[in-house]
């Protein structure tokens, strides 16, 4: 029967409750254990994929096609492993599905109610995934902070769990922060008291406390929480503002907390195997260079909106002993002055999107680098206005769009498929997923993958459009890569330049940070050979 870790923050959002979960994954996966996790989300959307960015960050695509939380992101990342959309739960899902079930006459002659009609669905929920995967321990995070109306039938399934499984098999892990208040020069344990008397209210007594603290904790702190919060002090576990997520299962595996889960659970010694994780940290720690690579987009202000492209890129340049620095530039801002903010910059990556708002300025991106032998990958939005712009400004199609934002244009390049045009219901009808694709030998695509069958995650609704497709080959577009059965274009590049990609599909979904994405390694290789090639011309100026 599987283990389960409950995890809860307190205090304050955004403290890296998810980075915390996949840490402690990666920990007792490097201990051999099987691990999968969860997460439960309070909100009512039945999946993040009709959210725009401002107001939950990226949306994360699985293997299976759920558009689900960014936090399933890191759980792959730090596991390594492929989730489902089992492993993404919402309110919404869990209301319908109850809701559904009373329609079909299930609680006949019954009142309908959140306790135990709602409680029991979560749970049922939390052993699915359990169920489907055989995992050995199940790490279950829920989504918001302690005292939230909106978590509360979550914490309350959560704690009646216990009482199924056995208190043998659960752990509730609570996070929370310790401030330091700069005129004392404390560090101050009030707020996490008050969290953790919060979750006992709810029923949920704390077996481990991790504190996210700038500073470390004193013994005589960890003994004050431990107090209070009546968990032994070593059950009080630091977590430190780290340089690099990725240094965070070190952290812990120094605080012995995956230590604290074992004996819980009564697993023995378990020999650990980080060796490949601290190698590639090594790594993040000293670069041998940098690279200054531009994310084109339109939500370069926000830090969640693109977390999967800004950890491939990473990742990339982890492999290679580089450090990639993202300058994340504006498209709305390029529109308006110009391919000037691509000065210094030896790699230009467009971002996915969708709708009108910034495409001027990824278009001038895309000319800027086609045409000055910059690197350039373009991801899903940024492949097909790739497509534009060579349609308009190599094909001489001068009013060559996509039909998403010129359903009129004379040149539909970027096209609807048939399945798409009616389409009445927007939630998960996207092409979603994992497709495969074949990838013509002797092209860039083939010698980033190094192999000619590949598979990767998509997120759109538009294709381009096979109509135009002898027209771009005789201008010198290479249709490198292909669905064959749905006869669709993945990848499209333009031999002659350094590195000119576009691909349909998101493979930074599948980056993993000892194992980054191809395309995204090839490019940053392209970046830094850009580079260097640049900083050789201007020391060559300055001795002419
Ligand atoms: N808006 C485009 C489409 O729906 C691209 C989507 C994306 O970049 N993920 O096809």
């Amino acid at each position: 029967m599987s283990k389960y870790i409950f995890f809860t923050g307190g205090v304050v959002s955004s403290l890296g409750k998810g980075i915390a979960a996949s840490s402690l994954g990666r920990l007792l996966k490097s201990r051999g254990i099987k691990v999968s996790i969860q997460k439960l989300d309070p909100y009512i959307n039945m999946d993040a994929g009709t959210m725009n960015p401002y107001q939950h960050g990226e949306v994360f695509v699985t293997e299976d096609g759920a558009e689900t939380d960014l936090d399933l992101g890191h759980y792959e990342r730090f596991i390594d492993e492929n989730l489902t959309r089992l492993h993404n739960v919402t309110t919404g899902q869990i209301y319908g599905a109850v809701i559904d079930k009373e329609r079909r006459g299930d609680y006949l002659g019954g009142t309908v109610q959140v306790i135990p009609h709602i409680t029991n669905e979560i749970k049922n929920r939390i052993k699915r995934v359990a169920e489907a995967g055989d995992a050995e321990v199940c790490i279950v995070e829920v989504g918001g902070t302690v005292g939230d109306i909106e978590s509360l039938p979550f914490l309350e399934a959560i704690r009646q769990f216990k009482h199924e499984v056995g208190d043998d098999h659960v752990m509730y892990v609570h996070l929370t922060l310790v401030p330091h208040l700069g005129a004392a020069d404390e560090l101050k344990t009030k707020p996490t008291q008050h969290s953790v008397r919060e979750l006992r209210a709810i029923g949920i007594s704390a077996d481990a406390i991790i504190c996210r603290t700038e500073y470390p904790l004193t013994q005589e702190t960890r003994e004050k929480i431990a107090l209070f919060c009546d968990v032994p002090a070593s059950a009080v576990v630091q977590s430190r503002d780290a340089q690099s997520i990725y240094q965070v299962p070190l952290n812990l595996e120094a605080e012995g907390l995956a230590d604290q889960v074992c004996r819980k659970f009564g697993f023995g010694e378990r020999t650990l195997d980080l060796e490949e994780w601290r190698a590639m940290v090594r790594n993040i720690q000293r670069p041998k260079g940098g690279v200054k690579v531009a994310l084109v987009g339109k939500y370069v202000e926000l830090k969640d909106a693109y977390i999967s492209i800004s950890e491939a890129l990473y990742h990339a340049g982890v492999a290679q002993n580089v450090a990639v620095e993202i300058v994340r530039i504006d498209s709305e801002a390029l529109e308006e002055k110009g391919v000037e903010a691509l000065a210094g910059i030896s790699g230009i990556l467009v971002a996915p999107g969708f709708g009108a708002r910034g495409i001027k300025g990824k278009l001038l991106a895309i000319r800027h680098a086609r045409e000055n032998g910059v690197p350039f990958l373009g991801i899903c939005y940024g492949m097909q206005l790739a497509c534009v712009e060579f349609a308009r400004n190599v094909c001489g199609l001068d009013h060559a769009h996509t039909r998403e934002v010129e359903p009129e244009t004379p040149h539909p390049i970027i096209d609807f498929m048939e399945n798409q045009r009616n389409l009445k219901v927007m939630g998960g009808t996207m092409r979603l997923g994992a497709y495969p694709c074949s990838i013509v030998p002797g092209t860039l695509a083939a010698e980033a993958y190094g192999e000619l069958e590949i598979s990767e995650r998509h997120r759109h609704r538009f294709e381009f459009n096979n109509k135009y497709q002898e027209l771009f080959e005789r201008h010198g577009m290479v249709f490198s890569g292909r669905y064959v059965a749905a006869d669709l274009v993945e990848m499209i590049e333009l031999p002659g330049h350094p590195f000119f990609l576009g691909t349909q599909a998101h493979p930074e979904y599948k980056s993993r940070p000892t194992r980054p994405a191809a395309l995204y390694r090839r490019f940053v290789a392209a970046s830094v050979e850009r580079a260097r090639v640049d900083s050789a011309d201007a020391a060559h100026r300055d001795i002419a």
